[in-house]
């Protein structure tokens, strides 16, 4: 694992997120300086089994770390590095990544000890204590400013996918690496969109979570989604929806909320309560509430306009545990985690499943082993998380309309051709759909191959180097 390339020679390679969504990290090596690119769990392992391989790699030469997004997968492991490993080097996020960060590891923290198999600290990757240690430790970077530490640059860019999520460029000796973490590039409520960068890339680090799949245009998805869920709750049934507690449950709210409004007359007024249970909700919304700012022309326009924060919801109220819930009636319940894997969302799963006319709605992307995926197969009985020699009759409908904002393979070929950029590592996609985006995109640059433009794609498992040689072609500076 540790052979030492050529001084000219980039080295690349996965911990986690080659060929897999989940556990995100990737080491890149050029000019004696070692840069880490997020620090992520994988969503359907627990304790130990969620890491990145760190055992396949020295912690202590890392310089920088850059964490892309809040998202689990891409940060939920940066306390364990930070307080349990050799690590040493400087951690760098957004301010709103940041401020998100620490409620909502606080929750994981919560989550995975009583979801943990043997109900002990045991498993437990950290704990309270190292989260608040290591979130002293987190430096901030703005969009568009530039950090140089001994000879590394690093820009953060926007990305869009959730609140503060960002794109690093970084630049050693002249070559520039882009990596794009989750992005996505359509229009969005609240977001904006990820933008490329001014200065070209020798090398792009890009998601594949879609392949070459292709989304439905964004204004049929919001159709299909109010519409199921209206038809739902007019026949007494209740909609759940399995949201990742912070990020794209809020722009599901901005299109509930004035759905909502749209149709008072039938839904207003608590006749049907559109709940969000978190017991990060109050706590979350403020910090949304705090980085308007941060937001796209559309939303900052209406906070102006009406003078009210766009994330104070008229129908939506807040739930901090389910005893709480008074659950008569139809309502519309959305709750974390996102992939059912335990905790609220999991135990409501459960108790409304075995009710033909309910409604289980999945909107982000579900990763291969969490219940989530399961569900998506129809299964006539679920496990109970409870009780692991029990099942639960599962009668209700499931659907699923993707509001995970990420790129389809559309969105993702323009912004790689805009990128422009020779050689292209392809991470964070399931092996079977990055291998047919590789086939996509080398076809798509099939004339070019043998030129001095020929287009290099990569798509390596975790733990495999990938050496890319830069041979005088650039000038130090
Ligand atoms: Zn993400």
């Amino acid at each position: 694992m540790m052979e030492t390339s050529g001084k000219n020679s980039l080295r690349f390679f996965a911990l986690g997120g080659g060929n897999e969504v989940g556990r995100s990290c990737h080491i890149l090596q050029f000019k004696g300086k070692t840069i880490m690119l997020d620090a992520g769990v994988h969503p359907a392992y627990q304790g130990y089994a969620s890491l990145p391989f760190y055992d396949e790699f020295d912690l202590s030469t890392i310089d920088v770390l850059l964490i892309s997004h809040f998202h689990v997968d891409h940060a939920a492991s940066l306390p364990y590095v930070m307080q349990k490993t050799n690590f040493q080097g400087r951690v760098f996020m957004t301010h709103p990544t940041k401020a998100i960060y620490r409620w909502l590891l606080r929750d994981f923290v919560r989550v995975t000890s009583i979801g943990s198999s043997s109900g002990g600290q045991d498993d437990n990757l950290y704990t309270d204590e190292d989260l608040a240690d290591s979130f002293d430790k987190i430096e901030t970077i703005d969009y568009h400013s530039t950090v140089d530490i001994n000879g590394i640059k690093f820009t953060a860019f926007h990305a869009g996918h959730v609140l503060g999520a960002a794109m690093f460029q970084i630049e050693i000796a002249g070559v520039r690496v882009l990596f794009t973490g989750d992005y996505s590039r359509e229009l969005d409520r609240h977001l904006n969109s990820a933008e490329v960068p001014p200065l070209p890339s020798d090398v792009l680090i890009v998601e594949s979570t879609f392949g070459t799949a292709t989304h439905e245009p964004r204004a049929n998805r919001e159709r299909k989604l109010t519409q199921l869920i209206h038809s739902t709750v007019s026949r007494g049934g209740r909609v759940l929806l399995p949201v990742f507690a912070l990020g794209r449950a809020q722009e599901i709210m901005l299109i509930l909320d004035e759905y909502w409004s749209q149709h008072a007359e039938e839904l207003g007024g608590g006749q049907v309560p559109i709940y969000y249970a978190s017991n990060l909700a109050k706590r979350c919304m403020s910090v949304f509430q705090t980085y308007v700012n941060m937001m796209n022309d559309d939303i900052r326009k209406k906070f102006r306009d009406s003078q009210t924060n766009p994330f104070i919801f008229k129908n939506i109220s807040y739930l901090k545990n389910i005893d709480e819930f008074q659950d008569f009636g139809p309502s519309v319940m959305l709750a974390s985690p996102g992939m059912l894997q335990s905790g609220l969302s999991r135990d409501i799963l459960e108790r409304w499943c075995p009710e033909a006319k309910n409604l289980v709605l999945i909107t982000g992307y579900s990763v291969e082993g969490t219940m989530a995926k399961f569900l998506m197969l129809e299964p006539d009985t679920i496990p109970s998380i409870s009780n692991a020699e029990a099942t639960i009759p599962r009668r209700c409908q499931i659907e699923e309309i993707s509001f995970a904002a990420h790129v389809d393979f559309q969105e993702n070929l323009e912004f790689i051709e805009k990128i422009s950029a020779p050689n292209i590592i392809l991470v964070h996609g399931e092996s079977n759909p990055m291998g047919r985006l590789k086939s996509a995109l080398l076809s798509n640059f099939a004339s070019l191959k043998g030129t001095e433009g020929e287009v290099h794609v990569f798509n390596p498992r975790n733990c495999i180097d990938v050496i890319l040689e830069f041979k005088g072609v650039k000038i130090a500076k």
